[in-house]
Formats: C-alpha cells, structure tokens, sequence
C-alpha cells in the first residue's frame, strides 16, 4: 500500500491525521492490537546518544586592542578550534570549526560536547588566540555574541547501534564505556534506542529525506544526506540545525575512559507512505538486531536484539538519598560520566537535568541508586552468555518524551512537517 506525503500533510491540516510515537506503536502491536497501515499516517521516532561525530561552526568577533592579521590558533575553554576556511583577513572576526569529541587542555573529562552545552546554556566562554604574528589575545563571548553557530552531524542517528562485552584478560580504555571496560566478558555497554530509533523506523528512507524537517538537540533542522560509512545494513545521517535554538537538556558531554564524548538527539516525524515504512515501525525490540562487539578488538562476536537493553528495564535510575552512609569515597559520584551526583552539605543530590539515565551508579551503589538494567544473552564459542549491563550509552528515557513532544507538536501545529526534496540511497 502507498499514500503521498501530500495527502499526509493535508489531513495534518485538517487535524484529521493519526500521528504516534514508534513507542505507542509498539505498545499497540506488543499487546496484540490488530494495527494496520490505514491506522496511522504519522510515527514520531527519536533517539539521544553519544553521537561521535559531531561539529559546530562559530563565527564571531574578538575584542583586541589591535586588529590582528589572521587567527592562526583558536581554543574555547581550552577546547581546540579549527581555524577557518575563511580566514577573515584584518577583520577581527573568527570562523572557527569546533570538533564534538575534541578533548579540553586545560580540564579533565571537558570536551566539545560539553562546550556546545554550554553556548547552548548562555554561559560565557573563554577564547584565547594566537595570531599568524605570534601575538596572543583573550575574550570571553557567550552566544549572543555570536551571530553564526551552527551544529552538524557526519554521522548520526544510526537504525540500530551496538552493544559491547570486553572479551581480553585486561581492562580496556574506551569510549564505548564510562570507566575502564571489565575484562573477560563481565560487563557490558550498549549504544541504540532499539524499537524508537528513527532510521529503524524507515531503514530504506522511502518517508524522510534530503530536507525533511527535524529537530536536532530540540532545534528545527533539516536531514542533509547519508552520513560516513552508511550503509543499506547500517544507514545513517547527516543533519544540521542553530544552536541558538537548541535545548540544553538535550545535548552535552560524556565522559568515558577515553576520554569526554559528545551527546546529541534527534527527533523525527515519519510519513508512513507505504508498506516499507509501516513494516519497519511495526518491529519491536526483539525484532531490531544488536551486533555484540568485542570492546577490545572491535569485531562481531554475535548478535542479540534490543529487547535485551529495554524489554523490562528501568529507563531511570531511582534515587533514595536517605540511604546514603556518607563513604569516605563515593564511587557513583567518583565515576558519574555526566558529574550529575554530588553533596550539597551532607545532603547527596542527583541532578536529573544533566543525568543521562546510563544506570552506571545503580551498579555502584544499590542502596541509593536502583536500576534494572537488564543482561545481554547470547551464544559465544558453545557457552551461553548472560552478561550484565552496566552502562547505557543512549538515554531512551528523553528520547521517548523527545518524541512525545514533537508528535504533539505536529498536532498542535506548532511543527510543520514537510515532505523530502531528494531520496537518500541508504
Ligand atoms: S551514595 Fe552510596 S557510595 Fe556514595 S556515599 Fe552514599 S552510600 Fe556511600
Ligand atoms: S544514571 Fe547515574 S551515573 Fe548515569 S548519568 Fe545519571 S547519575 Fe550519573
């Protein structure tokens, strides 16, 4: 069956159009509802990871007591900026490329992640530059200072992700982990928001395209074309959006032990147009493959589904402060990649707007923090693995009201969907 997106939008207009989210979809098919394609023109799908490869371009003036020639080095808060392509000659203004994962000089666990939240936030940063003559200047600006800053994705929103297991008799330093990676098969993390992921809900991009209208870190933004390394069994995408309009809570950085890594989300309204789409969002966790990698030497070693990540778990983490025994070393605060737990006077406080809902202090300490956040079972070399999860590196929790949200918005009108200028071959 087909439908045009045209015939999509108008009924949207006429507020006669049945939009969900992936997730009530899923509810639907999960309890046995007999849901068919004439039942729903819209699914809301959204996810928000820890997306590598992510940049911002700045633009903006530098107060100097001199005009200078060109900026030859730039840092924001310590974090590297790519100076250029246009070199602003005798302009005093910077072009500047800044990098997701690009790690701070000056601050343990502060990336590129972390800095796009904190323009996003408002909060003044520190640019120190070094010119073409040697000469050094610094300026402190915040976004409203900045007339040009923009996000980009190379590659996000993947259909589906990975989980990891470190198979090797040593620990292992990764981004795929918070802290060292256990070794021998004891632990386990995973990327991917399984059944509401948006490409898993259009894998052969029939419904959105080159410029369908999206909301990246909660800013409307537009799908460019398929990202690095995409591919039919793994397609991903490329995007862009101002950050002026973007939400904090979205987006930020983490820290693995590899050092800091940037968060971003998006979310994604998608036309069912025909069965290919209503197919793919009819699949539930248990029917979207996760590959498990081995964290050491980044091979497959078997395949198990994202069920085994968000069938029966908690997507956050309970708090019971009145639990807390004072430790001389608290362990979840020590190693919380998103510095979200902390004392304030003897009082222990978890901060939910920046906890990524990864569930690590849950297996840190059980009595204030409770989690269940499942296992991963699968077949490795004749034994039957149950290896537990102990990091979750994508926060379905804000992915699901990401897409509660922007179905809403598309409701109320307040988002207008559009139709794609261009396929992507995925
Ligand atoms: S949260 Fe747990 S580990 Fe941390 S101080 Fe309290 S009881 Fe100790
Ligand atoms: S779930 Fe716990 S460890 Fe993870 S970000 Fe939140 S507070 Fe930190």
């Amino acid at each position: 069956m087909e439908r045009a997106v045209g015939h999509i939008l108008e009924k949207i207009n006429r507020k006669d159009a049945t939009v969900l989210t992936s997730q009530e979809l899923c509810d639907m098919i999960d309890a046995g509802d007999n849901v068919g394609f004439e039942d729903v023109e819209v699914v809301t799908a959204a996810t928000r990871a820890i997306m590598s490869g992510t940049y911002a371009v700045l633009s903006f003036p530098v107060d100097t007591v001199e005009k200078f020639t060109r900026a030859c080095t730039v840092t924001i808060n310590g974090v590297d900026a790519h100076v250029g392509p246009c070199p602003n000659e005798r302009l005093g203004i910077l072009d500047l490329m800044v990098f997701g994962t690009a790690h701070s000089h000056e601050r343990e666990n502060y990336g590129g992640g972390h800095l796009f939240r904190e323009i996003v936030e408002g909060n003044p940063v520190d640019v120190d530059v070094v010119t073409d003559e040697g000469r050094k200047y610094s300026d402190t600006v915040s976004i409203e200072d900045m007339p040009y800053a923009q996000l980009f994705a190379t590659r996000h929103a993947f259909k589906n992700y990975s989980a990891f297991v470190n198979f090797s008799p040593s620990p292992v330093s990764t981004i795929f982990h918070a802290t060292a990676f256990a070794p021998d098969a004891t632990e386990a993390t995973l990327s991917g928001c399984g059944q509401i992921n948006p490409v898993k809900n259009d894998p052969q991009l029939h419904g959105i395209g080159v410029g369908s209208r999206i909301l990246l870190n909660g800013a409307e933004g537009f799908i460019l074309g398929s990202g690095t390394r995409s591919s039919p069994e793994k397609p991903n995408l490329i995007a862009t959006a101002d950050m002026h309009s973007m939400v904090a809570d979205h987006m930020g950085g983490f820290a693995t032990s590899a050092g800091p890594e940037c968060i971003v989300s998006w979310a994604v309204a998608v036309p069912v147009v025909d069965d290919s789409v209503f197919d793919a969002i009819r699949q539930t966790d248990s029917a979207v493959p996760m590959p498990v990698m081995d964290a050491d030497r980044r091979i497959k070693v078997a395949m198990t589904s994202y069920a085994d990540a968000w069938k029966d778990v908690d997507l956050e983490v309970a708090f019971n402060p009145g639990n807390c025994r004072g430790c001389d070393v608290c362990e979840p605060m020590k190693r919380c990649p998103m510095e979200s737990i902390y004392f304030n006077g003897d009082k222990m406080v978890l901060n939910r707007h920046t906890c990524f809902n990864c569930g690590l202090c849950s297996t840190l300490c059980s009595s204030v923090f409770k989690a269940e956040l499942g296992s991963l079972k699968f077949d490795y070399e004749g034994k039957n693995m149950d290896v537990p999860i102990v990091v979750r590196q994508s926060d379905r929790k804000r992915a699901l009201i990401m897409a509660e949200k922007l179905r809403d918005s598309i409701k109320n009108g307040s988002f207008i969907l559009n139709g794609m200028v261009e396929r992507i071959s995925p």
